[in-house]
């Protein structure tokens, strides 16, 4: 390292002196944000060594099987975070109801949404693993906040960030202010500022969507992927690659290094799902950070930071990654919710394989 090198902790000192009157509560919750993630980051690098592998026998609030690791990732976070004073309360996939901050700590006026560990099917088989968060300002005067306070637009979160475990662990956050990647130096236990001002590129060839799925998927979604898979002899008039880590952190990671598209499209395999992935603690975050690398992300019908939250593991769908990738698929539901795109919604169209296309 070199002596001119940033600390995730100098640069959000920084970021707090452009804000003249800013108190230091702001910073130091991100402190222990990161902390946490730095205790995930060594236990999920400890692998089977680390004794806490496999699953849990449990499951979670949405019915999901629980891994060890899931348990463990979220204890660290409420335990990481709970006792600085910055937070009124937290919000976690593993947990049913709003986490209230134990009566001995003081409180803050700050709200925590968490997806401890994303991905984590991806644990046993060493692929890349993460951690999801966002931060809201609790409504005023809240100190034990209801799960009303949390269902805010993603538009007013403060900040947003993940964490990915791979082969290097990175946090990376936006504060409003462009998105900004940090590597963990493991020597001496530290982030450093590596990749400042992430952009997403303009243009892209790579598409990433659970295909098996396909059979689900609405007539627009159809359509974008038939397209894609038609190559240069298409009307897309190129060859697309296809990508699928099934992990979100992952994935968003590709996307803000190298460009992309990535999609968790409504479909109907289950009607009372809307979507796959969470609201407040996985598409908003996400959102916030794409839109600030200069991606989009929408539900197909609608910009995703706009929603306004109906209860606190709502799902979504999600369309995310290259801005003009994303508003051609919004294009395509609106010409399909007007009935302007017959070829695509027949029943002919639909029982055709994306992969036996005649
Ligand atoms: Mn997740
Ligand atoms: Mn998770």
């Amino acid at each position: 390292m070199s002596t001119r090198d940033k600390t995730i902790t100098e640069f959000m000192i920084e970021e707090q002196r452009r804000f003249p009157g800013a108190g230091g509560d702001f910073t130091a919750l991100l402190n222990h944000v990161r902390l946490a993630c730095k205790r995930i980051s060594f236990i999920v690098g400890r692998g089977a060594l680390a004794g806490a592998h496999g699953a849990a026998q449990t499951t979670n609030v949405q019915g999901e099987a629980q891994m060890e690791l899931d348990i463990i990732a979220n204890d660290i976070f409420l335990r990481t975070s709970e006792y600085g004073g910055q937070l009124a309360g937290m919000v976690s996939e593993e947990l049913d109801e709003p986490y209230q901050i134990p009566a001995d700590y003081p409180r803050g006026r700050y709200l925590l949404a968490f997806d401890p560990l994303d991905g984590s099917s991806n644990i046993d088989v060493n692929a890349p693993v993460g951690s999801i968060f966002s931060v809201l300002r609790a409504p005023h005067g809240t100190d034990q906040p209801a799960p009303a306070d949390f269902l805010q637009p993603g538009a007013k979160q403060l900040a947003a960030g993940y964490a990915i475990y791979g082969a290097t662990t990175m946090v990376v956050l936006t504060v409003g202010r462009g998105v900004h990647g940090f590597t963990l130096d493991r020597g001496f236990g530290e982030f450093i500022l590596t990749h400042p001002n992430m952009r997403i590129p303009e243009e892209t060839s790579e598409f990433a969507i659970n295909a098996s799925n396909e059979r689900f998927w609405e007539p627009p979604v159809k359509r974008y992927v038939v397209e894609c898979l038609a190559g240069g002899g298409g009307v897309r008039a190129k060859d697309f690659n296809m990508r699928w880590i099934a992990s979100l952190v992952a994935e968003v990671h590709r996307i803000l290094i190298r460009g992309g598209l990535f999609m968790y499209p409504k479909d109907t395999k289950d009607p009372s799902k809307a979507g796959r992935l969470r609201l407040l603690y996985e598409a908003n975050p996400m959102a916030m950070i794409v839109e600030q690398a200069g991606g989009a992300v929408s539900t197909g019908r609608g910009r995703m930071l706009d929603g306004v939250p109906e209860s606190l593991h709502q799902r979504v769908p999600v369309i995310l990654g290259c801005k003009s990738e994303v508003e051609r698929i919004e294009g395509y539901h609106l010409e399909h919710d007007q009935g302007l795109d017959q070829a695509y919604s027949s029943p002919l169209f639909n029982e055709r394989s994306l992969f036996i296309q005649g």
